[in-house]
């Protein structure tokens, strides 16, 4: 039996039944395929459904504010995916014309698409043949073939497309990848099930006892450590508690989304240094004195390549301040919970 004969026996006795397989439809399929960047499948795919809901079409998503879609995207993280996921369907209504790319290069031309989605993409909706390969793809393959190159770069991935093309059934590309993705996220496993494996005859890292040694990941730097201190200013008007939320504008993380105003500073600061420092914040951004602040505890919150350690300075305002920044906003708490917020603040916020 050949290796895609193989492979496609396995899926159809193991193969998973998801929302976004056995259709064409190249609008679904890029969103499940970046929602599912980096998130677990049970928790894609709420989020893949609720995305369906509120935007049927692709001209539903790019008639949408960021800030809609931002709000539906809060607790997946990594929110450049929901910027681009915008962009691009605003970039198929304006260039072209409504329709979805059915080519591999025009698909590589949306925002965010790398060369693993794209294929996803043509071979699920357009049936062409291009494999995927993804993080359990590249442990299957090497570990079948013991290729000992380092993943996750582009000489890498040339490498194991080029050897995945060969072996490829390219009247069914879109089971095919299917069945390979699958293989590699429920068979070839971290720990993998190789007694009930239909590749132990030929499997090279099995034979040569190399499977915990594959596939060789590249030496990953250390996470950078920031501290956010936040001021969580709050007065009372008319009866209900108001606090300022501000956006974030810059070119870093969590851009669009909303937060406490923020003092970041280079080091750990001490009790003291926070109180003195967030007292001069306050009078520079609402020109009013913080005597009584309260700081909470710190929240650690890990991201791929940060760590944010985080203190929220608690203090009550004698009224609303008259003068804000741009970028900032009067908000109740029934108000904020409309604009998408990080998970940190979300945390936060739910422990109040
Ligand atoms: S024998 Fe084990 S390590 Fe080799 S492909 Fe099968 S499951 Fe993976």
């Amino acid at each position: 039996m050949s290796f895609s004969q193989k492979l496609d026996s396995w899926y159809t006795d193991f193969g998973r039944s998801l929302p976004w397989r056995g259709i064409d439809d190249p609008y679904r399929i890029w969103l499940s395929e970046i929602i599912l960047q980096q998130t677990r499948i049970e928790q894609g795919r709420d989020y893949y459904h609720r995305f369906l809901e509120a935007f049927p079409t692709v001209a539903d998503l790019a008639a949408a504010s960021e800030q809609q879609v931002l709000r539906l995207w809060q607790g997946l993280g990594y929110y450049s995916r929901a910027r681009n996921v915008h962009a691009g369907a605003q970039y198929i209504m304006q260039e072209c014309r409504g329709r979805f790319p059915d080519t591999y290069e025009g698909i590589l031309r949306l925002k965010g698409v790398g060369r693993y989605t794209a294929a996803a993409i043509a071979s699920f909706a357009f049936r062409l043949p291009y494999p995927v390969i993804d993080g359990n793809v590249y442990r299957f393959i090497s570990r079948l073939h013991g290729i000992a190159t380092p993943i996750g770069t582009a000489a890498a991935y040339n490498e194991f497309e080029a050897l995945l093309l060969k072996q490829m059934d390219c009247r069914h590309p879109d089971r095919f990848n299917a069945a390979l993705m699958d293989f590699g996220s429920l068979q070839c496993k971290p720990r993998p099930d190789c007694e009930a494996c239909p590749f132990a005859d030929e499997c090279v890292a099995l034979r040569t006892g190399r499977i915990e040694l594959l596939p060789v990941k590249p030496a990953k730097a250390r996470p950078k450590d920031r501290w956010f201190y936040y001021l969580h200013p709050r007065w009372q008007e008319a009866g209900r508690e108001y606090t300022v939320m501000q956006q974030r504008t810059d070119q870093d993380i969590w851009r669009g989304l909303y937060q406490f105003p923020l003092l970041e500073a280079d080091r750990e600061l001490s009790d003291g240094e926070l109180q003195q420092a967030m007292r001069r914040f306050a009078e520079e951004n609402f020109q009013f004195p913080i005597p009584d602040a309260q700081c909470s505890p710190t929240f650690l919150h890990q991201l791929t390549h940060r760590t944010i350690h985080a203190r929220f300075v608690q203090a009550q305002l004698p009224s609303r301040p008259t003068l804000l920044p741009e970028n900032m906003r009067c908000l109740t708490a029934g108000q904020i919970k409309d604009f998408p917020l990080p998970r940190l603040i979300d945390r936060y916020l739910r422990q109040l």
